[in-house]
């Protein structure tokens, strides 16, 4: 048949294959199912599903989708279909094989060589030393660096982007040295127990701090915009599953691990690391950087807060890894005094060096609603909504994402980039709980975690404006640090609007609107540390406050229930993204101020999620060991 020498072998990938969620096995179940034959069939118009030995197929992506527009909700899968061996099993197939367009919208043709699935095979080819089933590299056969001329490389934050440069150097074989300001995850876990318990406030173990970063108490959604097939990210989330996430995240189509799956993950990791010969220092916070004519010869490191007495270190690195989380608020201050070239967020930035769309992302904040999980089930899924089952049914617990644009009104105050704001969801926790994020007793400030089973009677998520550069015009004064400055105002309002003791100031979402205090008793809480009535619509400056108000008058007519009475405001939520972006070579990552100093991830505001900090956003598409040894040969 013209057109499709060539085709016996390689693979055919199928995707938006429907299955109606009454048919389906389930969210947990990655295999092939009839009714999901039928949907291939119907796709490669094959008269006979049952004739289809289900071997030949690889589910790649399982979502669940209920929206309204659909007859039905359903479960669409992406799959993979092995030709090769779907002829050797069924010759007669080929007739319908060779009718094939080899692209027509849900029907693509991927000769082997280019299938992201097939991951490890792409880095077998393009890195010696690879572990195929691993995903992760052969510690000493991988080296690149000759023994006598190991580079000595420090690695500031054991958040997901500091652990994956340990991870990349280490396998590279220079001598890695991660340092960590907070806990390893068992003691930073009884850190956090003390907090819900006893409101102990550890200033360097806490929800932001400590082992893993921020992510390691929270939701563990590993979602991402920039792009979930980028060999990047698949790379992340192999080495993920190999340190002991379930495999199911790889073909998940919203994937999230929970607290629980977070905390030995990490462990693994560490004794991962260590048996890679990387030194793990935790309780020591790098509080100062040596430098000498604009290059970076070291670091000061201190763990005095931990254990008093014991002073502080000067130790000599080749170079630096700043992976510190855009909590390191002390640690912004310190890079000031070095003049490291800092803009708060949404400053332009010179097109050449630095251009990419998503280093123009801004800032935001916002307050977090909390709804009863049974409502949000119950306006998304309508009469399927008694089979989600606290998270042991067939289907997801329910999640929402709502992005809207607000308000013109501040017009004339803004320049043309700015003259409207959009106000989102973001952080959705289903089946979760409000946590404390704050890492000083003085502010006050919020997110959302949950377990695996994502099983608690709540559903949270962050309702945030985008703010700018304009917005932080009140802390000119603090130079690249507005944005930081502008943050702390919120958190400081909230700390004293919730009247100390980290109780939060709460606000029914009804009474919000209508610019009122909740008089009446407030709805249940998942926040441990307590909620206290408060005018929350008088937080923030106007403008950030209409857009929330109005923004969710907006998601109510898209989701009928969402403006309900039980639904709970929480104040206030000021760390969804970093606030100020540091400055660096787009080829290198080099800092464009200090020599020898690399800034990655969120703090460095280069990213903003766990996969988007593990992977920092200018990890090349293709080749991603191969490029960082060519880096680290450079420098
Ligand atoms: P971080 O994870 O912040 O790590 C920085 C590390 O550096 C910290 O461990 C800190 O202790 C350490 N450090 C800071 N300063 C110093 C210093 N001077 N010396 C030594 N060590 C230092 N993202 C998602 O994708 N999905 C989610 O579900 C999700 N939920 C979240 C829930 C919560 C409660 C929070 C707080 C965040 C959540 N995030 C989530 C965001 C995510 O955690 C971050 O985007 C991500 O962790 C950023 O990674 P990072 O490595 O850049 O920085």
């Amino acid at each position: 048949v013209e057109g499709s020498e060539g085709r016996e072998s390689g693979y055919w990938r199928l995707s938006k294959l429907a299955v109606p969620a009454r048919d389906d096995p389930g969210k947990d179940f990655t295999g092939i199912s009839l009714p999901l034959l039928q949907a291939i069939a119907k796709a490669i118009k094959f008269p006979v599903a049952s004739m289809l030995p289900d071997e030949v197929f690889t589910v790649i992506r399982k979502s669940f989708d209920a929206r309204k527009v659909l007859k039905e909700p359903q479960f669409t899968y992406t799959v993979d279909m092995d030709v090769k061996k779907l002829l050797d099993m069924e010759p007669r197939a080929w007739d319908f094989i060779a009718r094939l367009e080899p692209k027509l919208g849900a029907v693509e043709y991927m000769p082997k060589e280019k299938l992201a699935s097939d991951l490890v095979s792409m880095l077998n080819a393009s890195n010696k030393g690879y572990d195929h089933e691993l995903g992760i590299r052969d510690t000493h056969n991988g080296s690149i660096c000759p023994q006598d001329k190991k580079p000595r490389v420090a690695v500031i934050g054991s958040g997901p982007s500091g652990l994956f440069a340990s991870l990349v150097l280490g396998e590279l074989g220079a001598d890695v040295t991660l340092l960590e300001r907070g806990q390893p995850v068992e003691q930073r876990g009884r850190d956090i127990g003390a907090l819900a318990v006893r409101r102990i406030l550890q200033s360097e173990s806490n929800f932001c701090f400590g082992e893993g970063g921020a992510g390691t108490w929270s939701d563990g959604k590993l979602v991402t915009r920039i792009g979930r097939n980028t060999d990047g990210v698949q790379a992340v989330m192999q080495t993920f599953v190999h340190f002991g996430a379930p495999p199911n995240i790889l073909v998940d189509g919203k994937p999230h691990l929970g607290t629980d799956k977070l905390v030995p993950l990490l462990r693994n990791f560490r004794h991962h690391l260590r048996e890679l010969g990387v030194t793990i220092r935790f309780n020591a916070r790098v509080d100062d950087l040596i430098v000498e004519d604009r290059q970076v010869k070291g670091i000061v490191v201190s763990d005095s807060e931990l254990r008093p007495g014991s002073g502080s270190q000067k130790l000599s690195f080749d170079a630096v890894v700043l992976a510190v989380g855009h909590s390191a608020r002390d640690t912004y201050n310190m890079l000031q005094q070095h003049n490291v070239d800092m803009s708060p967020k949404s400053f332009a930035y010179p097109v050449t060096l630095f251009f990419s769309p998503a280093y123009l992302k801004k800032a935001r904040v916002g307050l977090r609603i909390e709804h009863p999980q049974e409502l949000i089930n119950s306006i998304q899924y309508s009469e399927l909504a008694a089979e989600v089952q606290k998270g042991r049914g067939r289907i997801p617990v329910a999640d929402y994402k709502i992005v809207k644009s607000v308000g013109e009104k501040n017009a004339e105050e803004l320049d043309i980039a700015e003259q409207s704001r959009s106000c989102y969801s973001f952080c959705m926790c289903p089946g979760g709980q409000v946590v404390l994020t704050s890492t000083d007793p003085s502010e006050l400030c919020i997110n959302g975690m949950s377990f695996s089973r994502r099983a608690s009677k709540w559903a949270n998520s962050a309702l945030v404006v985008t703010v700018s550069s304009h917005d932080f015009k009140p802390f000119r004064s603090h130079g690249p640090l507005a944005g930081v400055e502008f943050q702390r105002e919120f958190e400081r309002r909230a700390a004293v609007m919730g009247g100390g003791n980290f109780v939060v100031p709460a606000q029914r979402v009804t009474d919000f609107i209508s610019n009122r205090l909740s008089v009446t008793t407030l709805p249940p809480s998942s926040y441990r540390l307590g909620v206290r009535p408060s005018k929350l619509h008088e937080l923030f400056p106007p403008y950030i406050t209409e857009a929330l108000q109005q923004s969710i008058i907006m998601i109510d007519r898209e989701m009928p229930g969402f403006f309900a009475k039980e639904a709970l405001l929480h104040g206030v939520e000021t760390r969804t993204s970093s606030p100020l972006q540091i400055s660096r070579y787009g080829e290198t990552y080099e800092s464009t101020s200090l020599q020898g100093l690399y800034p990655i991830g969120e703090g460095a505001g280069y990213a903003g999620g766990i996969l988007s900090a593990a992977v920092d956003e200018k990890c090349p598409q293709k080749q991603p060991i191969k490029y960082a040894s060519e880096n680290l040969r450079h420098n």
